[in-house]
């Protein structure tokens, strides 16, 4: 795969949003571990070079170009086509329809409407994931933590799976799956603690899990496997699960929302945690609109708030 391709892939959810040459570094890495660093140079696909004039990759001014100059960083393009350059994402010329949706594609915690917020959740709601409705998907997710944390490590092993295979936790990442009971194993072996730690968490509006709250619970999640280790979706998937209130999901779709490009560890988790706080708290007038349209699905204002992200990369 080109390097240019390989950008561009893993940027796809990030477009409208400013990246450091760092970050989009360790983006790429993450999905494409063996990829060389220095290789990843957003400037060769943000335009022909300004000193010396010259392009280094084909996407140079063409509407496949991945990144704009902006202020510093490089701003992601929507390469799909409709390439929007910095000056003109302001562009009041679009039509309605147009509007909205290059709005919502761009919608982070910083810039969203309750309207985009609305459409996200309903098109959560009708979305699939596998062959199941989501809803549907959630509830046999809420019905396999019914009592909890798993009694028997058999039982442990089945949720952990379910969250990996079933639940997208491992991302699509079909060889993860052989982990499931390494880290069941993992859990089982400290289950007391674990399930303890978990349902002491107070609701993350009350405050967030402490730092070593989140080490307990991260540990049996870090597992090598080509190049990647912290199967932190996973993780939250999972932890959600043993205490809603407490714990929200965090996947690539709630990152992009909350512009988080940093490398899966505690730290990140815990710097998503208190931007979500921040942003449930400052929104909670929103929540009685959310929870009509979603019909009273979402078993807490977490999965709702969940949802919207999920919903506005459909
Ligand atoms: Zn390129």
């Amino acid at each position: 795969m080109m390097i240019h391709d390989k950008i561009a892939t893993v940027l796809k959810p990030f477009v409208g949003i400013t990246l450091s040459t760092r970050q989009v570094q360790v983006l790429v890495r993450e999905k494409y571990p063996d990829t060389n660093p220095t290789s990843i140079i957003p400037s060769d696909h943000s335009g022909p070079n300004p000193r010396s004039g010259r392009s280094y990759c084909h996407c140079s001014g063409k509407p496949f170009q991945i990144f704009a100059h902006d202020k510093g960083g490089y701003k992601v393009l929507d390469g799909a086509g409709g390439a929007q350059a910095p000056a003109s994402s302001a562009n009041t010329n679009m039509a309605g329809q147009t509007a909205t949706k290059a709005r919502s594609m761009v919608a982070t915690w910083r810039s969203i409407t309750i309207e985009d917020a609305k459409s996200a959740v309903k098109a959560y709601n009708e979305g699939t994931y596998g062959c199941l409705k989501n809803p549907a998907l959630d509830q046999q997710a809420r019905d396999m933590f019914l009592e909890g944390l798993g009694s028997t490590s058999g039982k442990i092993n089945r949720q952990v799976d379910f969250i990996g295979r079933d639940y997208g936790g491992a991302a699509g990442f079909k060889a993860a799956y052989a982990l499931a009971p390494d880290i069941a194993r993992d859990i089982v072996a400290n289950r007391e603690q674990y399930a303890q730690v978990a349902l002491a968490a107070l609701p993350i509006l009350t405050e967030i899990p402490s730092r070593e709250a989140i080490e307990i619970l991260y540990r049996p999640f870090v597992k090598p496997l080509h190049g990647k280790s912290n199967w932190q979706v996973w993780g939250t998937k999972f932890w959600h699960f043993l205490n809603p209130e407490a714990f929200p999901i965090e996947d690539s779709r709630v990152d992009k929302f909350f512009v988080l490009a940093d490398l899966n560890s505690v730290d990140k988790y815990l710097r998503f945690l208190n931007r979500f706080r921040e942003f449930a708290l400052s929104h909670q007038e929103w929540l009685p609109h959310l929870r009509q349209v979603d019909g009273g699905l979402a078993w807490c204002d977490n999965k709702l708030w969940d949802k919207m992200c999920y919903g506005l990369g459909e």
